[in-house]
């Protein structure tokens, strides 16, 4: 691909970084031994196996490496917690999430619905905020699990998941907690044994902090009970059989590294840039929302709706300039219905449909932003002038 292209969808995946393409190459070539073998060499192995394990539960804040528990991705490690949750609540078929989860947790309840399950899909205000009062009526003697993601992969808005799991676990400390931190991890602090430390259960995935996709993470608290995910073999404790990704672990583990170092770089220059581009955007379109704008938010992400015009027809105008953006969730892309997290904040139709995610990432530069400021607003312009549903 020779095009030159300003990629703002990583909400969707990052490009693998440099440094975490070196660090798993090895993996494939002369390192290439079963961790589960007893000879030096496959040792050797085993001991990597358990740096990045070390390395990532020492950025999660968790108390014990042995908490961590390598997966295939989070939508697998978000089925395993709440099957996982049901296992172990046996008795308990109530399950607590929201009208806004990703589909590997929105789906999956709508699934166990089907298999005798009862779920409760809290609501969020237009603004995008959770109702606690609604949360703390919904549990039950019968409930499970309460999942809740902790930040959205559509509008960014972070939910107060330590004082809603400190609520959770307070009212009944056998309901397991779990959060999918697919999009928090790295774009804010996690401490497992510090302000989230009534958080039993978490996902996350290596493709949305510059690791490769097929790599996920279920932190599963060892305190709680554990029962296994996958059986068949002794790998990861027993709880989720099957020989390890080395290479993809080992990448994670460097992502992980690098991530943590990156911290406040998505603070101060990523949310600088996003504001930079979102205040652009209000001053100089009009009729344009902003999605979560009064929530607290991720530093990369903009939400924006623009009325009258349709949101696949500015990315595809935008791609036409080398512009990646979407309209919502990579998981439900070309599903033409509006997005159900979009319908959740009951924006009015005439904007609703005409809604994109920007996302950065550590690598967008001044220069991609001020492209999308030329190329963005005279798109606009253009849709609106032959669009039936805007009135110039
Ligand atoms: N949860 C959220 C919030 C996500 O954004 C994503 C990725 N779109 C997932 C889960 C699934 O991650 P993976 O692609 O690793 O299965």
């Amino acid at each position: 691909m020779n095009k030159t292209i300003v990629y703002l969808d990583n909400n969707a995946t990052t490009k693998v970084h440099p440094l975490v393409v070196d660090a798993m190459l090895p993996y494939f070539k002369e390192l290439y031994f079963n961790p589960g073998a007893t000879y030096q060499e496959a040792n050797l192995i085993k001991n990597v196996l358990d740096k990045s394990r070390a390395a990532i539960a020492k950025f999660l804040g968790a108390k014990d490496a042995d908490e961590i528990i390598f997966t295939g991705s989070a939508t697998e490690s978000n089925n395993l917690a709440i099957q996982g949750a049901l296992k172990i609540n046996s008795s308990r078929k109530h399950i607590i999430t929201t009208e806004v989860e990703h589909p590997s947790v929105y789906s999956q309840c709508k699934y166990l619905e089907d298999q005798g399950c009862e779920v409760t899909y809290l609501s969020v205000s237009p603004d995008g905020r959770l109702d606690i009062k609604e949360l703390i009526n919904a549990i039950r003697p019968d409930t499970a699990i309460v999942s809740i993601m902790l930040a959205n992969n559509e509008t960014g808005v972070v939910f107060p998941v330590e004082s809603i799991s400190r609520v959770v676990k307070l009212t009944d400390d056998k309901i397991i907690f779990h959060t999918d931190a697919t999009q928090a991890v790295g774009k804010m602090n996690i401490a497992l044994n510090g302000s989230f430390n009534y958080v039993d259960m978490l996902s996350l995935s290596g493709h949305k902090i510059y690791a490769p996709k097929g790599v996920g993470v279920l932190y599963w608290r060892k305190q709680s009970e554990r029962a296994p995910l996958i059986v068949g073999g002794h790998q990861e404790k027993g709880l989720r059989a099957g020989t390890e990704n080395i290479p993809y672990i080992v990448a994670l583990g460097k992502a992980i590294e690098l991530i943590d170092r990156n911290m406040e770089k998505y603070r101060n220059e990523v949310g600088d840039l996003r504001d930079q581009l979102e205040g652009f955007i209000e001053a100089n379109i009009p009729d344009v929302i902003i999605n979560g704008k009064n929530c607290f938010r991720l530093d990369n992400t903009i939400s924006v709706s623009f009325k009258g015009i349709e949101g696949e027809s500015i990315v595809y105008a935008l791609n036409d300039h080398g512009i990646c953006v979407s309209t919502g969730s990579a998981c439900s892309s070309g599903d033409l219905s509006l997005s159900r997290v979009i319908k959740s904040i009951r924006l009015p139709d005439e904007y609703s449909h005409g809604t994109i995610r920007i996302s950065l990432g550590l690598d967008t530069t001044d220069l991609e932003i001020e492209i999308v400021k030329k190329v963005l607003p005279r798109v606009v312009e253009t849709l609106r002038k032959i669009s039936p549903f805007y009135d110039l």
